[in-house]
């Protein structure tokens, strides 16, 4: 190939100088920019290899993933739709009743700060039912953890969880869901669809949000 001897812009950006190049390959106008062409390279050679190492990281991670946990990153995705759908219908907490407004303007508030989601009948004792999405619904913080200030005894939160269970989603619902013992053998690949789904809701409801706020 020829090399036609014609006037270039050196390659950095804020240089742009017209220099005269001595090769196909030559790209800046003097020592300094040829030093920061090459750093530029680099910097992009090592972003790029971030981004590969990245992605095999989180490749590697999940294949060490072991059914119990998918099992928990199913139920983190299930608590976080639930809490997600209910804070857009408008609800307020299961077991105290107290709203959004009340809720929020007693606590501190930061966005999505003041609720959580919260099973009716525990993981602990019921862990058939900790994917199922009848059994987990929008609670406040202090109803779900317990952190003292507004939070009745756990027997009050729980008995109280139950009636207003049963205005929402009726008694035969409610008894449906105690009388469930069948246990549950979740596969890996059914686990993955779950939280897919659950993904899914989760950014329809985010993107309905920000159209709304
Ligand atoms: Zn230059
Ligand atoms: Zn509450």
């Amino acid at each position: 190939m020829t090399f036609s001897r014609r006037h270039r812009k050196c390659a950095i950006k804020t240089c742009r100088k017209p220099f005269m190049p001595i090769s196909m390959t030559h790209k800046a106008c003097s020592v300094e920019c040829s030093i920061e062409v090459t750093r530029l390279a680099r910097e992009k050679k090592a972003a790029k290899e971030a981004v590969i190492e990245r992605r095999e990281h989180k490749k590697r991670v999940e294949t060490l993933k072991t059914r119990s946990d998918w099992i928990q990153d199913a139920e983190m995705w299930r608590r976080r739709r639930r809490r997600l759908e209910e804070l857009a219908k408008g609800e307020g907490c299961i077991s105290c009743g107290r709203s959004q407004i009340e809720v929020q303007g007693t606590e501190s508030w930061k966005p999505g700060g003041s609720w959580d989601a919260g099973h009716f009948l525990g993981k602990g004792a019921r862990p058939n039912l900790r994917l199922t999405l009848s059994n987990v619904w929008l609670q406040c913080k202090s109803c779900n953890g317990g952190s003292a200030k507004y939070a009745r005894k756990q027997g009050t939160v729980s008995a109280a969880y139950r009636i207003n269970l049963i205005a929402k989603i009726g008694l035969e619902a409610v008894e449906a869901l105690e009388a469930d013992h069948e246990p549950r053998h979740w596969t890996i690949d059914q686990l993955k669809e779950m939280i897919a789904e659950d993904k899914l809701a989760v950014k329809g409801l985010k993107e309905r949000n920000e159209l709304l706020g």
